[in-house]
């Protein structure tokens, strides 16, 4: 029978055991339903999440609620929004209780007085021609400012496929700017013309990909096997999409049977009692999914189905050290 200690030498052992032991349990908030961009394609609004249920306004309500959250076995906070900076309160109440993780356009630097060790995932939709079009902003030239050389942020870069053959200007302006960088590919929710993915492109963008993360191993936070999943949507010969995603909100998924998946994960909108049906787009087509940490949460969960051959164990460990990397479970 395989076992991981029997595909493994010493030191992948070394860096499976570090990583087994994280058990990491999280859940994702909507800290707000508003945002100072519109992005076109952002899921949040283009799937009208923004209107499923009213804001909570009280301060204290937010701390209770986390509290239970806590209680419940929660070990990171995904806080997204919206744009979660506009309500630093809220985040604040995240950041005292829990391991907390937050998305932002970057617009609005996060004090580091106020929260000195919080990872900072800043949103990146492309070039500067790229952000004008798609969010009405070339938001690098702020977010780049205010977080210059901050070790616990990076650039959560969508590539879209306008940005085949560009990536490499991209990444070394990030590497200038003293971040680290991690990329994913645009669902374009809302069918913005041209920013679609075509069969070849995705081939391309994977060797694109596959390029930058050797010539930049300090800057980006990847593993090619990653880039096999999100660009092909299989993994061990099965398609990504509904009846395998592992982010579905835990009570309110009916599937059956079930497939493996994150324990005990929900998405909260921000009235704090309202569930979405997953980490991402309420109203996405799954087969269209590129979710990045919903592919990385794939492979993270069907563990057992990598103890196959030495590569494909290397493969699982190497995604995992991402995501742990990615929210700061370990050293970059
Ligand atoms: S910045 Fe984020 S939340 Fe705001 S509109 Fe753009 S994608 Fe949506
Ligand atoms: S849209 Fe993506 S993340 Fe959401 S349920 Fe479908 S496959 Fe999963």
């Amino acid at each position: 029978m395989k076992t991981v200690s029997s595909l493994l030498d010493a030191d992948w052992y070394d860096r499976y055991k570090r990583i087994s032991k994280l058990n990491i349990r999280s859940s994702i908030y909507d800290v707000t339903n508003r945002c100072n961009l519109r992005c076109k394609g952002c899921f949040f609004f283009s799937s009208g999440e923004d209107k499923a249920a009213p804001e909570e306004m009280a301060l204290g309500a937010w701390e209770r609620f986390i509290d239970k959250e806590k209680d419940r076995g929660v070990n990171l906070a995904i806080l997204i929004g919206g744009e979660p900076t506009l309500c630093l309160d809220r985040v604040e109440a995240f950041y005292k209780r829990l391991p907390t993780f937050c998305a932002t356009n970057g617009l609005i630097k996060v004090d580091r007085e106020r929260f000195p060790d919080m990872m900072v995932g800043i949103s990146l939709w492309g070039d500067e021609a790229d952000e004008t079009v798609l969010r009405g902003k070339d938001t690098f030239a702020v977010s780049s400012k205010n977080y210059y050389g901050d070790p616990h942020a990076y650039y959560l870069y969508t590539i879209t496929p306008r940005q085949l053959g560009k990536t490499e200007q991209i990444i070394r302006k990030i590497r200038d700017a003293g971040l680290k960088i991690h990329m994913q590919l645009l669902s374009n929710d809302e069918g913005v013309d041209g920013f679609s993915w075509t069969p070849d492109e995705l081939i391309v963008i994977r060797e694109e990909m596959d390029e930058m993360l050797d010539r930049y191993p300090d800057t980006v936070i990847s593993s090619k096997y990653y880039h096999e999943i999100i660009t092909t949507g299989r993994m061990l010969g099965r398609p990504f999409g509904w009846k395998e995603c592992p982010s579905v909100t835990e009570p309110l998924d009916t599937r059956n049977p079930k497939p493996k998946r994150l324990i005990h994960f929900i998405r909260w909108a921000s009235d704090l009692n309202t569930m979405h049906r997953c980490c991402t787009s309420e109203t996405r087509d799954c087969s269209t999914c590129k979710d990045g940490a919903a592919h990385m949460s794939w492979v993270m969960v069907n563990k057992r189905d990598h103890i196959r051959t030495t590569r494909d164990l290397q493969n699982w460990i190497e995604i995992y050290e991402m995501f742990a990397k990615l929210y700061q479970f370990i050293p970059w």
